[in-house]
């Protein structure tokens, strides 16, 4: 007898999909049976996603979404309510970075991070839960997830980045504030904390030698793939973690326990 995560009839919707760890995870969730809607500025990548989903016998919709334009975030989570139906799941993982010393950063710098990865990952949460208490009042029993990406960095300090720490500090912290607000309301919210995984944002640095360097310095010496995130995501999307709320939970092959 086999078990497994069965998310159809689910409606998720990914913010940032339009490459690296939001296209992966709006691919699992496809495969996994949720209908999902990817969301993000450049819409021409999200529609080659959409194709590959859809080439692979799964449903996508494309939203257009700038998480830090308030219109934005409104119109976005009407349009895809309106194309697919009530969500189910969000998964906030649009996010930035910026490399510099905070002696350095410029305050352009510092809200471009702030404003992507903290105001942008609060108003989009905001915007989805209202939608989903207001649902819940008339089904009790349903059941909606919120899986907020933050970072390793949001647990511990790393090194020129001090600015994106603060900014996932910020999320694991609203992770925490959300699932103690909206728990009542069968939201569950959770995080995510990956350590390095090898996307487009990194990829040319792992490959210098400052990038090999990190690399040797990780307890296994080695950094993951998108892919490597796939069962946890799908356990927190899943009706089978409506236990578990408010977690923390790292994903990063044992950097933290270092
Ligand atoms: P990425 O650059 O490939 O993905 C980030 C996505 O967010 C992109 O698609 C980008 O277009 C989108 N985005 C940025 N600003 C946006 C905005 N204003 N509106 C809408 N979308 C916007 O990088 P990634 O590695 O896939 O990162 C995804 C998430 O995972 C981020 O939140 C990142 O901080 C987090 N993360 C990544 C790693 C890693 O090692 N790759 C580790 C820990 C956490």
């Amino acid at each position: 007898m086999g078990v497994e995560v069965n998310l159809e009839g689910k409606i998720a919707l990914v913010t940032g999909a339009s490459s690296g760890l939001g296209a992966r995870f709006a691919k699992i969730l496809a495969l996994g049976g949720a209908q999902v809607v990817l969301a993000a500025r450049r819409t021409e990548r999200l529609k080659e996603l959409r194709a590959e989903i859809e080439a692979e016998g799964g449903a996508a919709h494309v939203v257009s979404l700038d998480v830090t334009d308030h219109n934005s975030i409104k119109s976005a989570i009407a349009h895809a309510e309106t194309e697919a139906g009530p969500l189910d799941i969000l998964v906030n993982n649009a996010g930035v970075s910026h490399t510099g010393r905070l002696l350095d950063v410029a305050p352009d710098d510092y809200h471009f991070v702030m404003n992507t990865n903290l105001h942008g990952a609060f108003f989009v949460a905001q915007e989805v839960a209202k939608r989903m208490v207001a649902r819940v009042k008339g089904d009790p029993k349903r059941q909606h997830r919120i899986i907020n990406i933050a970072s390793v960095a949001g647990l511990r300090t790393l090194p020129q980045i001090g600015v994106y720490c603060i900014s996932k500090a910020a999320v694991v912290h609203m992770t925490r504030a959300m699932a103690s607000e909206w728990g009542r309301y069968g939201i569950n919210v959770n995080a995510i904390c990956p350590g390095y995984i090898e996307t487009e944002i990194n990829h040319d640095h792992f490959a210098t030698e400052h990038g090999k360097k990190l690399i040797d310095m990780l307890p296994r010496k080695r950094i993951g793939q998108p892919q490597d995130l796939d069962g946890l995501l799908l356990l927190l999307a899943a009706d089978e973690s409506h236990f578990i709320n408010g977690a923390i939970i790292n994903a990063d092959d044992g950097m933290m326990a270092q």
